[in-house]
């Protein structure tokens, strides 16, 4: 018992070492992006100009991964935990990404039932709904694309008419790291599940390729 408690002890050393890390590598990323803004004023339209958005392009996605690295290692802080009234949370979530849909073309729904409560984090909670909206709006290619954020109760559903998912594809989604995208991080939905988790709810998936997807939070 004492080794196996010395070993998660180890464990989470090497996490908030690798936390800290993460957080320390922001700093100068962020000087090196303000610098390259800077060569890019100079350099428009110029041949070397597209190196440039390349290398702001990549700054964005390292810092994308730390962000969303730090969220994952970040202890679950029960301090900041609140009485919630999960279809407020839910509705102030959906405008937020009403303007995004409407950039996109992509039809947003929202049906909800009143009263469910809970205690919770809102700031993780509303990052949960914002990264499954944000991939559902990703798996969307054709015209006529819709989602629909349903909650009922205490369950939650993403739903979309988007790409969908093959069996293969499922078994490896909430692995960190594993991303189909070009600019990807791999880690929206490990960050969802472990939020989802340290809120006693559970995060389920059923999908189709051409079809659709649609995600579940049972809380
Ligand atoms: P990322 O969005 O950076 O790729 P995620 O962990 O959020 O990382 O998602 C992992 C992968 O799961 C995505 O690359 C995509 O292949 C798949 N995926 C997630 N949500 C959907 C969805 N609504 N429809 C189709 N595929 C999805």
């Amino acid at each position: 018992w004492e080794l196996l408690s010395r070993r998660v002890d180890a464990h989470s050393n090497y996490v908030q070492m690798a936390a800290t890390i993460a957080h320390e590598v922001r700093n100068p990323m962020t000087s090196v992006r303000g610098f390259l803004q800077l060569l890019a004023k100079d350099l428009q339209g110029g041949e070397h100009q597209m190196y440039l958005d390349v290398m702001q392009a990549e700054i964005d996605r390292m810092n994308a991964i730390l962000t969303e690295y730090l969220s994952m290692a970040r202890p679950a802080q029960s301090l900041e935990w609140e009485g919630i009234h999960l279809a407020e949370l839910v509705r102030e979530t959906f405008l937020v990404l009403k303007g995004e849909a409407n950039y996109r073309g992509v039809e947003l729904g929202l049906k909800l039932t009143e009263g469910f409560r809970l205690e919770g984090n809102p700031r993780e909670l509303k990052q949960v709904v914002i990264n499954l909206v944000r991939n559902a709006f990703d798996a969307i290619e054709q015209p006529d694309g819709r989602i629909e954020i349903r909650l009922n109760e205490g369950v939650l559903e993403i739903a979309d008419n988007g790409c969908g998912m093959s069996p293969a594809q499922i078994e490896r989604i909430f692995e960190p790291f594993f991303t189909t995208k070009a600019t990807g991080t791999g880690l929206g939905l490990p960050v969802c599940h472990k939020i989802v988790e340290s809120h006693n709810g559970t995060l389920e998936v059923t999908s189709e390729p051409g079809v659709g997807t649609v995600f579940t939070i049972r809380f």
